[in-house]
Formats: C-alpha cells, sequence, structure tokens
C-alpha cells in the first residue's frame, strides 16, 4: 500500500482510505455516537491543533487552570437530542445538568454557564419558551446562573429545530484526578440507561413509565467529592464508555460484578426487546467514581441519600481490560463502537 496522498481523498485523518475503508471522506454518525469512532476523531481534531501546555485535563471531562491555589475548570457540551421532549425532560434539561455535571465530576463548583441557541426557522414558539423555562427552573433550583450566551436561526429544514450549546466554568479546591490503583472501588450513582430508556421509549412509541435520569449532580459529588480519586458522568456510549476510558487513561484493569449493576426492570426489558447492550446506553444524571477500599462504605452511604440504587460494582485491577463477570463466567466489557444510538443527548 502506498502513502501517496490523493487529494480526492482527503480524509480527516490525513490518510487515504483503503479499499476496506470506505467513506472515511465523509462524517459517519458513528463518530458522535460515544464510542470508538469518536474518540479516533477527537483524537484525529486534538492532534491537528497545537499542544496544550498551559492547561490540564484536556481530553477529561472539563480542562484545568491552575490559580491561586485553586482550579478554574472550564467544559461544553451541544445537545442534538431526538425527540426535543422525552418523559422527564426535555432538550433544555440536559443542557443545562449535562455541563453542570462535566464540571462537577472534575470536583468543580459551578459558577456560571453560557447558553447558546441554533434555531430552525418555523419552529413553535411555545415548545421553544417551554425548553427555555426548564432552564430558567433548573438555573434558580441551583443557583448557577446563566451568563453568556448566543443565539442564531438558520431556514427551515437547515436543521432539525433546536440545537443547543451549553459551556461552563467551575472552581475546584482539589481537582478528581488522583492516580488509581488495584483494590480500588468502582461505584455508580444509580441506576444506568434510564434517561436512554425514556428516550428510546418515546422515539419508537412505547409504553412505559420510567423518565429520564437527567438530573444536576453537583450536590452528590460535593458531599463526597473528598473521597472521589476520579468521576465521569455516564453520557453517550453508557458505563462501556466510561470504564474503558478510565481504565486506558489510568493504565489499570477493572473488573465489574454484573448482578451489582443497577438497572431498572424497565431498562432491563426494552433494552432486551430492541437488543441494545445497557451498558452502551446514556444516562445524564449518573455518575461512575473510583474511591480507595477504605472510603467505599461511607462513600456509598452518602450517595444513597440521594439515589437508593447507588452500588459499588466492581474495583481496579491490573491488567488493562474491563472484565464483567457473570453468573455465567467472564466477559471483556470493550468500548461500545457503531450508531450506538444517533442523537440521544
Ligand atoms: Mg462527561
Amino acid at each position: 500500500m502506498t502513502n501517496t496522498p490523493n487529494p480526492k481523498e482527503n480524509c480527516f485523518s490525513g490518510a487515504c482510505p483503503t479499499p476496506g475503508e470506505r467513506n472515511m471522506n465523509t462524517i459517519k454518525l458513528s463518530e458522535g455516537s460515544g464510542g470508538r469512532e469518536m474518540d479516533l476523531l477527537i483524537g484525529h481534531i486534538r492532534e491537528r491543533l497545537p499542544k496544550v501546555t498551559t492547561w490540564e485535563n484536556i481530553t477529561a471531562d472539563g480542562a484545568t487552570f491552575a490559580f491561586g491555589g485553586k482550579h478554574l475548570v472550564f467544559t461544553s457540551d451541544s445537545y442534538v437530542v431526538t425527540p426535543i421532549f422525552f418523559p422527564g425532560g426535555n432538550i433544555g434539561k440536559i443542557a443545562f445538568c449535562g455541563t453542570v455535571n462535566d464540571l462537577a465530576v472534575m470536583g468543580a463548583t459551578p459558577i456560571g454557564i453560557s447558553l447558546s441557541l441554533i434555531l430552525e426557522e418555523g419552529f413553535s414558539k411555545e415548545e421553544f419558551y417551554q425548553i427555555i423555562d426548564t432552564i430558567a427552573t433548573l438555573s434558580r433550583e441551583t443557583g448557577i446562573p446563566v451568563v453568556t450566551g448566543d443565539t442564531k436561526v438558520v431556514e427551515k429544514r437547515g436543521l432539525d429545530k433546536i440545537i443547543i450549546n451549553t459551556s461552563g466554568i467551575g472552581i475546584a479546591e482539589r481537582v478528581c484526578s488522583e492516580k488509581l490503583v488495584p483494590g480500588d472501588v468502582v461505584i455508580v450513582s444509580g441506576g444506568i440507561g434510564e434517561h436512554g430508556t425514556a428516550l428510546l421509549a418515546k422515539r419508537f412509541s412505547l409504553e412505559v413509565t420510567i423518565e429520564t435520569d437527567s438530573k444536576p449532580l453537583h450536590e452528590e459529588l460535593r458531599a463526597v467529592g473528598k473521597y472521589v480519586k476520579q468521576a465521569k458522568d455516564i453520557t453517550r456510549g453508557g458505563l462501556s464508555a466510561i470504564l474503558n476510558e478510565v481504565a486506558t487513561k489510568n493504565s489499570v484493569g477493572m473488573e465489574i460484578q454484573e448482578e451489582e449493576v443497577p438497572l431498572h426492570p424497565q431498562v432491563r426489558a426494552l433494552t432486551e426487546i430492541l437488543g441494545i447492550d445497557a451498558y452502551s446506553l446514556a444516562c445524564e444524571g449518573r455518575f461512575a467514581c473510583v474511591v480507595s477500599a477504605e472510603n467505599a462504605e461511607s462513600v456509598l452511604a452518602t450517595l444513597r441519600t440521594f439515589n437508593t440504587t447507588a452500588n459499588k460494582i466492581g474495583v481496579v485491577t491490573g491488567g488493562s481490560r474491563v472484565i464483567v463477570k457473570t453468573l455465567y463466567g467472564k466477559k471483556i466489557l470493550s468500548t461500545p463502537s457503531g450508531n450506538i444510538v444517533p442523537r440521544i443527548c
């Protein structure tokens, strides 16, 4: 194979596609699904940007900037969910909570967020203000102000109703980026996959009573923050994606006990009906954290005051694989790939 560049096949990575790599010159849905393809795309973007030396944690949920003995934490996220209204919430709720949660898992107290809106000509004003009012209510309840933003409108069919981008800044006394060692305990803050299940049920007109788990997590993380070595909110790519990301970044393995992973019966039923892996399904109000074994019981007890389904699901091990121990044996939990569930957040 030759590496001679072909200007007609100038794919994002700069390499020419081989016959087995067709369509590399156009963006695929899977490159936004939170799995392996998205990780590769982000890697290619990062390679092309100037190297960052002044900020830390630039591939984490929020980048951190040390100043005056504290850390400024900065994050940004865009929301393209469909449908925009779903059981227990709407696009405005996940736009507010998602950014607050990315700050919270870094150990930060959120101090302000931005709200940028791209709207389709003809979008219902009633629905629009319902979304804005949801954000206003969350801002009032949490005391986290919306301090800047932007509004653009594009021609009809230029996009699907509404896209929201929120960025946020927070201040952390201590960033949750402590080294993980074998024996550390992995805890999830509640049942997984409930946002994905609620959304898919609405998308496919299935009758379920389950609602999105979307909520701001800053209070939960503030309550246990000093014991948390690392935390990640569980969003696109679900528990599979974030456990693999944490394991890879820290050069450790994990062993997860399947029966300890909290799963609402409706999540279990719907994922079986649709043939979706519950471990790859998004949450919008859950996080996984790693704590040392000696702090695990007290962290779990505190998290259960917020959510009774919080649970210890496994431990950090040597090696490099995330293994799930089931009743029938062990299996490898890989980073998901393909079109996991497009436009879920
Ligand atoms: Mg995140």
